[in-house]
């Protein structure tokens, strides 16, 4: 029921644009999210952390996703992002979602290859497809933090891919996790990009790639937020980037702020309503509008069938 992340990724490296990786913790999450694809017509993929799974429960965020994909008309795809723990990785790989994330990029290269090989053999029989990493993502989310980016060298991703068979990589190219993602000017390293995509033909995957907009940016403030030296991903880098071989886009960072901006807006501007449903359908349509606009940017609006 789920659509496989595997063609989903292989049509859009053909054609040129990005999937969507919007990370969920509940169900107005979700369903905010899957309303942009719907409203956009564009196949999607739905991910969780082993943070969400310890939040909400794999079967409660499975059930959510599978409802979700039964009433869509576009594909979606559910997957683990940043898997580390093996067991919970084979419980997602059991549960049937359509692609695991082993994160082995903290470990020494060639443990990284035994252990990334050894699930995509496992993965592989039940046509399950698998997320690598390579090189050091930086900034924090959820259990997954660095304080410094390790670029990827593109000839050791060359030996990773052959040696492990993984079907996407992610690549480490200048983006960090969470809201603050440049210390300097809010460029990529898109020559360690182009280098990469030399050297190996799979899809690629860029994490921390959330554009941190300024109008949710404005509204969390007013609202209370403190957001010091806010920075995201610029449009025009994305945009690069897909040209040079990123076919997965992965977005958390807008959600979280389009959620805390929906709640903190509707929980002052209406301080005697206490129903959480008045307190969170304002957020729930922030990420809808934040989800279009990443969805538009990435070029998948329209290529659902
Ligand atoms: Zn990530």
């Amino acid at each position: 029921m789920f659509a496989n992340t595997k063609t989903l990724l292989q049509k859009a490296q053909k054609q040129g644009y990005a999937i969507g990786h919007f990370n969920i913790n509940n169900m107005e999450i979700v369903q905010g999210v899957i309303n942009a694809a719907n409203q956009t017509n564009s196949p999607i993929i739905l991910a969780v952390s082993e943070g969400a799974i310890e939040y909400a429960g794999l079967n409660y965020l499975l059930n959510l996703a599978q409802t979700a994909a039964k009433n869509s008309k576009v594909p979606i795809a559910f997957h683990l992002d940043h898997g580390k723990d093996l067991n919970i990785i084979k419980k997602c790989i059991n549960a049937g979602f359509s692609s695991v994330m082993f994160d082995g990029s903290h470990l020494p290269f060639e443990q990284n290859i035994k252990i990334t090989k050894q699930i995509v053999q496992h993965a592989h029989k039940r046509g399950i497809s698998v997320e690598a990493e390579i090189g050091t993502i930086g900034g924090a989310e959820d259990k997954v933090s660095s304080r410094k980016i390790i670029y990827t060298d593109p000839k050791q991703a060359k030996e990773f891919v052959q040696k492990t068979g993984c079907d996407f990589l992610a690549v480490a190219i200048g983006t960090s996790h969470g809201p603050n993602k440049f210390e300097g000017p809010a460029k990529l390293r898109l020559d360690i990009l182009q280098e990469i995509q030399k050297q190996i033909k799979i899809p690629l995957v860029l994490h921390g790639a959330s554009g941190v907009p300024n109008n949710l940016v404005t509204i969390a403030k007013k609202y209370g937020a403190t957001l010091p030296k806010v920075v995201g991903v610029p449009n025009d880098q994305i945009k690069k980037a897909i040209k040079l071989g990123i076919c997965k886009i992965n977005t958390d960072t807008d959600l979280r702020l389009a959620f805390d901006a929906g709640v903190r807006k509707s929980i002052q501007t209406h301080p005697s309503d206490i129903d959480p449903r008045h307190i969170l359908a304002p957020a729930r349509d922030l990420i809808t509008q934040v989800v279009t606009e990443r969805i538009t940017t990435f070029g998948s609006k329209n290529k659902a069938k």
